[in-house]
């Protein structure tokens, strides 16, 4: 790193931890901001919306979009390095991972993981997806059964 960027990450630096010093001592002025925020966005909504668009578009945008539907919808249980390792892997593949056959639009690409325990398992298609997931079902009322069974003798 030379100096001149040493220069501009140390401005940089300072004007972070004055932002942050200035949002802890005055909660007023961070409700205004609220305020204008939303004012901007309600005045530019065709410009906040491209953006969005385009964010969505990029790799980034659709990591992290994808990454938290599988966190909050799907159950799944991983550290954040291991969910972009998970996500390079499912955009990377081209044929289900179970059975082998290509991708479509009606048999469309899942991330598999273990209901029970959200771990990551495998990149199938839907129809191995929805088999697995009856299996899955299968599976715990099968371990309550044993429970119970254990239980009384
Ligand atoms: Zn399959």
């Amino acid at each position: 790193m030379n100096s001149k960027h040493k220069e501009y990450y140390d401005k940089r630096k300072e004007k972070h931890k004055e932002y942050y010093q200035k949002r802890r001592e005055n909660l007023e002025w961070v409700e205004e901001q609220k305020i204008v925020c939303k004012k901007y966005k309600e005045n530019n909504r065709d410009k906040v919306l491209e953006k969005q668009r385009n964010y969505k578009k990029t790799y980034i945008g659709q990591r992290n979009h994808k990454i938290s539907e599988w966190r909050t919808k799907g159950g799944l249980k991983e550290t954040q390095e291991r969910m972009i390792i998970i996500f390079d892997r499912w955009l990377n593949c081209l044929f289900c991972e179970s059975c082998g056959c290509e991708f479509e639009k009606k048999n469309f690409k899942c991330m598999d993981h273990d209901r029970l325990s959200g771990h990551f398992r495998q990149v199938i298609c839907n129809r191995c997806n929805c088999f697995r997931n009856k299996f899955d079902r299968q599976r715990a009322l099968l371990m309550l059964e044993i429970h119970r069974l254990n239980l009384r003798l």
